[in-house]
């Protein structure tokens, strides 16, 4: 099986990268460009243009590729491969990419939302290694969660499971980008934080980071935002927690990038709002990927595709 190849395409918002790598999660040879978000023909008609640059810059062909992996934001439909205009996309609308992948490259090719396809790496290969029932959950922009029950990722009836930045916490609470009020996503993600801190410092370029900047100086009113996030997104792993009885939690993002304001608070709210027996032997933990996460994450979503 280690001498299969496999073809990672991770798909963001401003930048694209396309692997080749391994089952065992390795990455051998990459190629990244800048994506076009608007454009959605010339945006995939890059994507090839890499996939080639890759082969031929590791040496080999393009049948020499087991299968290919893409991770995208969603919304899309894993069953077809359609990407429906994601948020950092907004040119690409209904874009049959699955078809357009399979019909250029003559490969096996499965697409998946980039919060699921980093929960498979990290179950795989990373912090959740070894775990049966686990979340891993973005921290950045928005919070999204991937979920892996009984080893296998849940997708739920329309692929839409996992969408616990949306649940409501506060009702009439600040406004979401979703356009609802009161999400978690609206109260912990850094795009809240950053919102919390131009209100509170009353300044107009305030940053997540520079809060947890601010924080980490001692700042007060940082320290109190910083506090409140981490409050809410405890309560929010909680209902994760005493719903689907978790052994672990994975958390992205800024939850690794400033582990140390966030992960202890949120820690303690999650357990101050689970029941003791649900609590029993959760862990909250940072992802280990690192850099080469949504590499890995794309390399992930081909792992079903090829016979073991
Ligand atoms: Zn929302």
């Amino acid at each position: 099986m280690t001498n299969k190849l496999i073809l990672g395409i991770d798909i963001g918002g401003t930048k694209s990268a396309v692997v080749i790598g391994t089952p065992s999660g390795a990455v051998l040879a990459r190629a990244s460009a800048k994506t076009d978000a608007e454009n959605w023909r010339s945006g995939v008609q890059s994507l090839f243009g890499l996939a080639r640059d890759v082969c031929r810059d590791y040496g080999c062909q393009m049948s020499e590729i087991t299968a290919v992996g893409v991770s995208c934001g969603g919304p899309l439909d894993f069953e077809t491969g359609i990407i429906y205009a994601p948020p950092n996309l907004p040119g690409w609308e209904a874009v049959p990419l699955k078809a357009l992948l399979e019909a250029e490259f003559g490969l096996k090719v499965a697409v998946e939302n980039d919060a699921n396809a980093t929960a498979i790496a990290e179950h795989r290969w990373g912090a959740g290694a070894g775990c049966r029932d686990m979340a891993f959950l973005t921290m950045g922009t928005g919070i999204g969660a991937g979920l892996i029950l009984n080893n296998q990722l849940y997708r739920g009836r329309n692929g839409l499971a996992g969408e616990i930045g949306h649940m409501t916490l506060v009702p009439n609470g600040p406004l979401c980008l979703c356009g609802r009020r009161g999400c978690l996503e609206a109260l912990a993600s850094g795009t809240a934080i950053g919102r919390m801190g131009r209100e509170r410092f009353g300044e107009s370029t305030v940053t997540a980071h520079d809060v947890c900047d601010r924080a980490r100086l001692g700042d007060p009113v940082a320290r109190e935002i910083i506090a409140e996030a981490a409050y809410f997104m405890g309560l929010g792993l909680a209902g994760l927690l005493q719903t689907l009885n978790l052994e672990r939690i994975v958390l992205g993002t800024l939850a690794v990038h400033a582990a140390d304001l966030l992960l202890e608070p949120i820690r303690r709210s999650a357990q101050e709002n689970c029941w003791p027996l649900v609590w029993a032997g959760v862990t909250i933990v940072p992802a280990a990927l690192g850099d080469s996460a949504q590499d890995k994450a794309a390399l992930a979503v081909a792992l079903p595709l090829i016979k073991t």
